[in-house]
């Protein structure tokens, strides 16, 4: 199959979708795939690759399918650099509705019917294969974090932190998180 994306075609053998699978799977086969995602032998296998939200491992249209789960449904935000981004584009972003996301080779998808412009509204589509994870309830993509966090803008700490984490000075010259604020501009003026 060809898909034209951005006035360029692809081949969809060379595509792949991160989000949610509820989207892409058929309505008529849905409740195969949950079955599958809730097999005792699909969870453990998920668990033992990776501890932390990690759903499950399933096989699907041939192939392998790792499931993540994130605490529930919502829309998660990226800010990607030029050479992690999907062909979404930098500032890019993912929902989800069923409780787990993944990656999905875009030639299994059951999305003949469907536009383009209606499948980038739903997930990301990457032109190389991407990576995908969630730690400490962050999800990560081409190991870029989700904006729920930022990087501590003290280019000396480089921690990941939530945006209430992040702390200014009255002069909102000096910033920091909660582990390396300090202010160092108060008094030189005088
Ligand atoms: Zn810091
Ligand atoms: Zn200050």
């Amino acid at each position: 199959m060809k898909r034209t994306i951005n006035g360029k075609e692809y081949d969809t053998n060379n595509l792949w979708y991160v989000g949610d699978p509820c989207y892409v799977v058929d309505d008529e086969v849905w409740y195969e795939f949950c079955q599958r995602t809730y097999s005792d032998k699909a969870k453990a296998a998920g668990h033992s690759y990776w501890e932390d939200h990690c759903d499950s491992i399933i096989q699907w249209d041939g192939e392998t399918i790792t499931i993540w789960s994130n605490g529930g449904d919502g829309t998660w935000e990226f800010s990607f650099t030029e050479t992690k981004k999907p062909l979404n584009g930098r500032r890019s972003s993912f929902g989800v509705d069923a409780g787990i996301f993944a990656i999905m080779p875009l030639k299994i998808l059951d999305i003949d019917m469907m536009t383009t412009e209606r499948l980038m509204g739903l997930g990301m589509i990457f032109d190389k294969e991407p990576t995908l994870h969630v730690e400490d309830g962050i999800v990560y993509v081409n190991d870029q974090h989700d904006e729920s966090v930022t990087e501590c803008p003290d280019f000396r700490c480089r921690r990941i932190v939530t945006w209430d984490e992040i702390e200014t000075c009255e002069n909102g010259t000096c910033e920091g998180c909660f582990q390396c604020f300090e202010c160092d501009c108060v008094g030189e003026e005088e």
